[in-house]
């Protein structure tokens, strides 16, 4: 890769951050904090959070094997798509490039931030080739999206293309790995010391159960880490959010248990569709979902909403015509899909 500084924005590496009251005073011993006009009744709400959220990461370390120097939190992982945006493309001059089908809200944020997003259509496998990002990308490249396992398709992307990617490619690689709790596929958490141009995105929001919370996580270099913290708003998360994934993460093997009845119910469900007349193709997957291809997806669609059933329609989405985007639930919740779909009648 390029030098950091040599792909950061001029404004980024110049800026000189907010300095809140709790970054001016770090220590915990005292007992008087007269410091940040806050109000002192209502303990212990009154109080602003710890801005780097330095237990929760502690916590977190362990757990995804990185250092708490290499991680940082957010406003769920769109707080961390966004700040890569900011750090590094010049509004109307850097470029992106993504592959597609995949996650939207990394065209959205190119677009509020008026960097121009270059889309390379994955193949009939959902899988891409780093020469095709690598032909789409120029002088003004900053950012490579990946998704893996990718929204909507379900599958893993291929590791050996990753790793080339993040060899040759000059600029930033951002693995989205919202869904890898879900797959059998090695994380690329364990190629962070190799990678100074890789970031790693996970989320409290899939695996977890704590979509509601708002937590996402960015792993990568501490270079890049201290960018992402030196222009997050100051008490980015709130302390509600990070005592709720505390408590989540002392819970940790109950998740590991939610993920492995996920997978079961996965598998059933798959087997079950391909018995439905209306199913015409399932596609592999590696995700908490599957993507479906039926007879017809909008007519499908709007029966099962007649149902009281909400599922994903992605036949607008590129490659995806007449695919719906299955999420596992519960195993009620699927047996109530399974049992409208059985009496479906075209
Ligand atoms: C759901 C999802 C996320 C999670 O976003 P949050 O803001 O953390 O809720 C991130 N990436 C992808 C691809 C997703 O599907």
């Amino acid at each position: 890769m390029k030098d950091l500084q040599e792909l950061v924005r001029p404004n980024i590496l110049a800026l000189k951050p907010y300095s809140s009251a709790r970054d001016e005073y770090k220590g915990i011993e005292a007992s008087v904090f007269l410091d940040a006009n806050e109000n002192p009744y209502n303990n212990p709400n009154n109080r602003y959070p710890d801005p780097l959220q330095n237990e929760l990461k502690a916590l977190i370390a362990p757990i995804k094997g990185v250092r708490e120097e290499q991680i940082f939190l957010g406003n769920g992982s769109d707080e961390g798509i966004d700040l890569v945006y900011r750090i590094f493309c010049r509004p109307g001059t850097d470029n992106v490039v993504a592959i597609d089908p995949t996650y939207g809200m990394y065209q959205v944020c190119a677009d509020i931030n008026d960097v121009e997003y270059r889309k390379v259509k994955l193949d009939e496998h959902f899988q891409f080739r780093a020469a095709d990002l690598l032909a789409a990308a120029d002088e003004q490249t900053k950012l490579m999206f990946l998704c893996s396992p990718n929204n909507p398709t379900g599958n893993d992307l291929s590791h050996e293309e990753i790793l080339t990617l993040l060899r040759q490619f000059q600029g930033i690689v951002i693995v989205d790995e919202a869904y890898a709790d879900f797959s059998e596929a090695p994380s690329f958490l364990s190629r962070l010391d190799e990678f100074p141009n890789l970031i790693v995105l996970q989320t409290f929001s899939k695996a977890w159960g704590c979509a509601a919370i708002r937590l996402g996580m960015a792993f990568a270099s501490p270079e890049i880490i201290g960018l992402m913290n030196k222009i997050k708003y100051p008490y980015n998360v709130n302390r509600l959010t990070q005592q709720e994934a505390i408590h989540m993460l002392y819970k940790h093997p109950q998740v590991l248990q939610w993920i492995k009845s996920l997978q079961e119910e996965r598998t059933r469900m798959m087997e079950e569709f391909r018995k439905l007349p209306c199913c015409q193709t399932i596609f592999p997957t590696d995700a908490n979902f599957f993507l479906t291809r039926v007879t017809d997806a909008n007519a499908i669609y709007n029966y099962l909403v007649h149902q009281g059933i909400i599922v994903r329609n992605r036949t607008h989405v590129s490659l995806c015509h007449d695919c719906l985007r299955i999420t596992i639930g519960t195993r009620p919740e699927n047996n109530a899909l399974l049992e409208a779909l059985r009496e479906y009648k075209a």
